[in-house]
């Protein structure tokens, strides 16, 4: 499986679409905000005046949450710079995502996004540009970019670890597609190798890109090993476990699968930005919510069935491209009925959260 080819976001925005069930990351970059003003405000600081501030989301994806940051990104610059009675500098945003993100969907949502700039008399002109490839990669000219954000995408690696398959084809991590509880150490250890191959040459891609004291604030999901509640995928795992017993899917493609995947845990993160070395972190929190907090917020009133079906609506909007590529687009009325049925017993039972790490970073002077 050519990831690159492979993951993607459920397009458009119909009912399963992502850009219809996103509340969770939106909720997340919400949170973050106090945290990316912080970064945004250094940088005016730093680098203003200038004739042009270059900035990049990175994992853009496409829906209501695709300007929702870059938005709250340009307010800032602009109260910024108001603050310092300066002229604020002319804006170029890219966003980013794998070739198969719909970025049409994206483009033509752009007028109406320049229009609202305009009602906020923002004169300095604003321009938006879609970059599509991969951020484990060169993406831009060198010393170019000032600011990079990115939101609940680093979570997603290069590849599946090769050594989760022998070369006889039999599956390390078999009954599961992501580490779970009855995942062996070497099914975890190929997973992490992986995740510091990607994450280094993220930063050290960035770090190329990156003008000298500039910044980044990464959103990841991350886990904490040592109490390590459920993942999300883990419950999926489960679920295409219970159809393989039912005769639905095929055992050895569930034996062979995996998710690639990596949710790390802060430790993880610390000890890769060290080892590239090429920035500072100025900044690493983590959040921990219940896997339907987001739901809550927008209305506390649905019941835990409302809120199970929002949720595998949600999860089923992420997963869908790259489980039906595997197990086939039949078999995901099926799975995610399975899902929802028992998510939130099974939440409350095992105590699962969503944790998210917040990464705050310079580029070395
Ligand atoms: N930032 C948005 C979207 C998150 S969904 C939000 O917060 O709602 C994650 C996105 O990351 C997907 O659109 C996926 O295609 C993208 N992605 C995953 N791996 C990527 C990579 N290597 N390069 C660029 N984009 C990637």
């Amino acid at each position: 499986m050519e990831v690159e080819q492979v993951l993607h976001m459920n397009g458009g925005d119909g009912k399963r679409s992502y850009a219809s069930n996103s509340l969770n990351p939106r909720a997340v970059i919400s949170r973050v905000k106090p945290i990316v003003d912080a970064s945004i405000e250094k940088l005016c600081y730093t680098h203003l005046p200038t004739e042009c501030l270059k900035i990049a989301d990175l994992g853009c994806s496409s829906g209501p949450n695709t300007l929702f940051a870059v938005s709250n990104i340009i307010d800032k610059i602009h109260k910024t710079c108001k603050k310092l009675n300066w002229q604020p500098p002319t804006l170029q945003v890219f966003l980013n995502d794998l070739p198969g993100n719909d970025f049409n969907t994206v483009f033509k949502s752009l007028p109406d996004f320049y229009k609202k700039l305009d009602e906020k008399k923002y004169i300095e002109p604003c321009f938006i540009a879609g970059m599509s490839g991969s951020f484990y990669g060169r993406l831009f000219p060198s010393n170019s970019l000032h600011f990079a954000h990115s939101s609940y995408s680093l979570m997603w690696i290069s590849k599946v670890p090769k050594g989760l398959v022998t070369k006889g084809g039999e599956g390390l991590n078999k009954g599961n597609i992501y580490i779970a509880k009855t995942s062996s150490h070497a099914v975890f250890n190929e997973y992490f190798e992986q995740f510091k191959r990607d994450f280094t040459v993220f930063l050290r891609s960035r770090a190329q890109e990156l003008v000298s004291g500039g910044s980044m604030v990464l959103t990841t999901m991350g886990s904490i090993r040592s109490n390590d509640p459920l993942s999300i995928w883990e419950f999926v795992g489960l679920k295409l476990h219970d159809m393989v017993l039912d005769g639905l899917i095929e055992e050895k493609k569930l034996d062979t699968f995996n998710m690639p995947y990596y949710a790390p845990t802060a430790d993880e993160v610390k000890e890769v930005i060290e080892a590239e070395g090429s920035f500072i972190l100025q900044n690493l929190e983590t959040f921990r919510n219940d896997w339907d907090f987001y739901i809550k917020q927008v209305n506390c009133g649905f019941d835990k069935k409302a809120r199970a079906a929002i949720l595998s609506t949600d999860i089923r909007a992420v997963g869908e491209p790259i489980l039906a590529s595997e197990f086939g687009e039949k078999a995901m009325d099926d799975l995610f009925c399975r899902f929802e049925e028992d998510v939130l017993d099974h939440m409350e039972k095992e105590n699962c959260q969503f944790i998210d790490l917040v990464i705050s970073l310079t580029k070395q002077r």
